[in-house]
């Protein structure tokens, strides 16, 4: 007999609230680590110590059965909780209350709202919310005291800069105290269960209709409606209850305004953050264990090369630079006011001093406050890693030995059809990153995956397994280029779609590779890394099209081509704009049958002499069989490749394409291991 619904439920229920206990826990003792910490002068955040609980964890769930991304995903929530709050005690030092007023834009439910709340969250709940018109309203309620902060959105990452915002900040007294970053998960909600196709007129702020055009083109005789806010529109519509209107807004205004989400994920952009800035009327001190931001208003002397002498001030002083927004000065046409964000507080004398430098080539200069960032590199997530095993390291390119073959070879390079990516314009090696991995940095990149995409099912096992290996990015084609037409030719943009959720799913960026020009700019807007394949080398409208976008590729070598037209071919790419280029040697052809292709390693440190671009090693695709791949791939490193790309399939016998040369996962994990993964 099946167990009881109910009975099941009630079981549930008791977990849930075991897991509620356990975070109650967890946090009374986050709270006593800060206590015990409060002497120490190393920065709050330690990211080692997050890094090896999180491997921690998920070795214990594995065992548990329970993915590593499922509980990366959650953990990292936790402990970003853990370190907010930990900020907010330090902060709280200074008497702020816990039943603070915080104004920001709109309704309830709206995005706002929701980084307000997101925003304050590690404090106690005694916070209060409230919604304003618009932005004047909340820089009002801030200044006349009615609220405590304020919530001003000031860029979002697909629409740009929003211009109101900074033009306020430069006429107001207030202070930035803290910014945020909020995920924006646009959804067509309406008022009860209907069809997209039922949908006549649609509501919404303007920004989320640009942000959704390209599903709205999807639409037929559907009018938009421009509204308040997203929240706004999306109460309109529960107002009404027409089955005709839709909204569209966050999945939380659904929930808060009894509607349904008949469609998710409309965005343009999958990747759509906004970020916010927390305004309150004096400035609040940033404790130099936080790592932190300063934003600065600069109007330059009228004179020539001010700006870059403002610039170069910040840069003397080794202050990172992460924002440089400008905006016409008011009533001086083509004069500018600068906004500068950079990374320290300005309680650091070093920070004192770089600002006292900037008044000497400013007119003038405010600075808007010091905050906790949440956008640099020291606030990024975690990543479960076990202290490792030596990888080898990456061979330096060939030395000239003495200054007769140096000039040699300088004389040589001076000859050839290539400049850009010649060795000649730039001496150091190039290093182009992708997500987290840096191709051309002091270790070997791994990417491992399937020849092509084939199922959900089968992408996402790969994606898993290569990722626990420690493989750096995902490959998986999607479009083939197959000798024979009745071959399977790939998922197409099916298969990219899979791909890119199989790689964030386990926190891995993604390659496939691109056939067509027409198909470049689209695949470029989801992958990390295109790929340009052997065939395709000279593919001179694919070459160009390629370089015209800004996106790293990974450029194969043509089975018949020599260096140098390889090089050419990646030269096309950098003249039309794009500098990013990974060179990949796959084999050639040559008389030899034993194997697909020869694996030409005296390649490697000729293009490495040759170029500054790095240059990686396909090893499956050079020899054709699995078993012979970890020993090509050991000689590459051996020759001075800077990265290696294999095939890796969960069932090779019944693989798609490209089968025989499939590592299987025991194989692949043998590989890594050769390679101190
Ligand atoms: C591939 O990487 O799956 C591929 C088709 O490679 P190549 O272009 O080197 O044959
Ligand atoms: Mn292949």
């Amino acid at each position: 007999m099946s167990e009881s619904l109910g009975k099941l439920r009630a079981a549930l229920d008791e977990v849930d609230d075991a897991i509620v206990a356990a975070l109650a826990k967890r946090q009374e003792l986050v709270d006593r680590v800060m206590r015990s910490k409060r002497a120490r002068t190393a920065p709050l955040r330690d990211v080692a110590r997050e890094e090896a609980a999180l491997a921690r964890i998920v070795g214990r769930g594995r065992a548990a059965g329970l993915s590593d991304a499922y509980l990366t995903r959650l953990f990292r929530e936790v402990m970003d909780h853990a370190l907010r709050r930990q900020q907010e005690q330090l902060r709280d030092e200074q008497g702020v209350s816990e039943t603070a007023t915080v104004a920001y834009l709109g309704d309830p439910g709206s995005y706002s709202e929701l980084a307000a709340r997101k925003h304050f969250a590690a404090r106690a709940s005694g916070m209060q919310f409230t919604g304003c018109r618009a932005f004047p309203e909340i820089l009002d309620a801030v200044a006349s005291g009615r609220a405590d902060f304020g919530l001003l959105p000031i860029e979002n990452t697909t629409a740009g800069s929003i211009n109101e915002a900074y033009d306020l900040l430069a006429a107001t007294d207030l202070a930035i105290v803290g910014e945020e970053i909020y995920k924006v998960e646009h959804c067509l909600l309406a008022a009860g269960d209907v069809p997209v196709s039922h949908i006549r007129r649609i509501y919404s702020h303007t920004q989320a209709l640009t942000q959704c055009s390209e599903f709205l083109r999807t639409l037929h005789d559907c009018q938009l409606e421009s509204v308040a806010s997203t929240a706004t529109g999306a109460a309109r519509l529960s107002a009404e209850q027409d089955l005709s209107h839709g909204a569209i807004a966050s999945a939380e205004a659904a929930h808060h305004y009894g509607l349904h989400i008949i469609k998710r994920d409309i965005s343009n952009h999958r990747e759509n953050y906004t970020r916010f800035v927390i305004i309150a009327t004096t400035p609040r001190e940033v404790d130099p264990r936080i790592a932190a931001k300063t934003s600065l208003l600069l109007a330059t002397r009228h004179e020539e090369g001010a700006l870059l002498r403002c610039l170069n001030t910040l840069h003397e002083h080794r202050l990172n630079l992460t924002k440089l927004e400008s905006r016409p000065r008011p009533n001086t046409p083509w004069e500018y006011l600068f906004y500068v964000d950079f990374e320290g507080t300005i309680a650091d004398p070093n920070v004192q001093a770089a600002l006292r430098e900037l008044t000497a080539h400013a007119s003038f200069q405010k600075v808007l406050g010091s905050y906790p960032a949440r956008t640099t590199r020291d606030t990024l997530p975690a990543s479960p890693r076990t202290p490792t095993a030596a990888s080898p390291v990456v061979a330096p390119p060939p030395a000239p030995g003495s200054d007769e073959s140096a000039a040699e070879l300088r004389a040589t390079l001076e000859k050839k059809p290539y400049k850009l990516v010649s060795r000649l314009s730039r001496a150091t090696d190039s290093v182009v990153r992708v997500g987290a991995a840096e191709f051309g940095g002091a270790r070997p990149v791994m990417i491992a995956g399937p020849c092509s995409v084939e199922s959900r099912a089968q992408i996402f096992a790969a994606a898993q397994f290569v990722k626990d290996a420690g493989a750096a990015v995902l490959r998986g084609g999607c479009f083939k280029p197959r000798t024979s037409p009745y071959d399977f030719q790939g998922l197409g943009y099916e298969g990219v779609e899979l791909l890119v959720e199989a790689g964030r799913a386990v926190g891995l960026p993604v390659v496939t590779e691109v056939l067509h020009p027409a198909d470049v700019a689209k695949v470029a807007e989801s992958v990390d890394l295109l790929q340009l394949g052997a065939r395709n080398m000279q593919n001179f409208s694919l070459l160009k099209e390629i370089g015209r976008v800004d996106r790293p590729v990974l450029l194969k070598r043509g089975m018949s081509a020599s260096i140098d037209e390889w090089l050419a071919a990646a030269e096309y790419i950098l003249a039309h704009g794009n500098q990013q280029v990974i060179l990949c040697e796959r084999g050639i052809r040559t008389f030899e049958t034993a194997t697909r292709n020869t694996l030409d390693l005296t390649s490697i440190p000729v293009v490495r002499e040759r170029t500054h671009l790095p240059v990686i090693v396909d090893p499956s695709h050079a020899c054709g069989q699995r078993r012979w791949v970890t020993a090509l791939a050991r000689a590459a490193l051996a020759a001075g490749a800077q990265g290696l790309m294999v095939e890796v399939h969960p069932d090779p016998a019944e693989a798609l394409s490209d089968g025989p040369q499939a590592l299987t996962f025991e194989l692949f994990k043998e590989f890594m291991s050769a390679f101190g993964r």
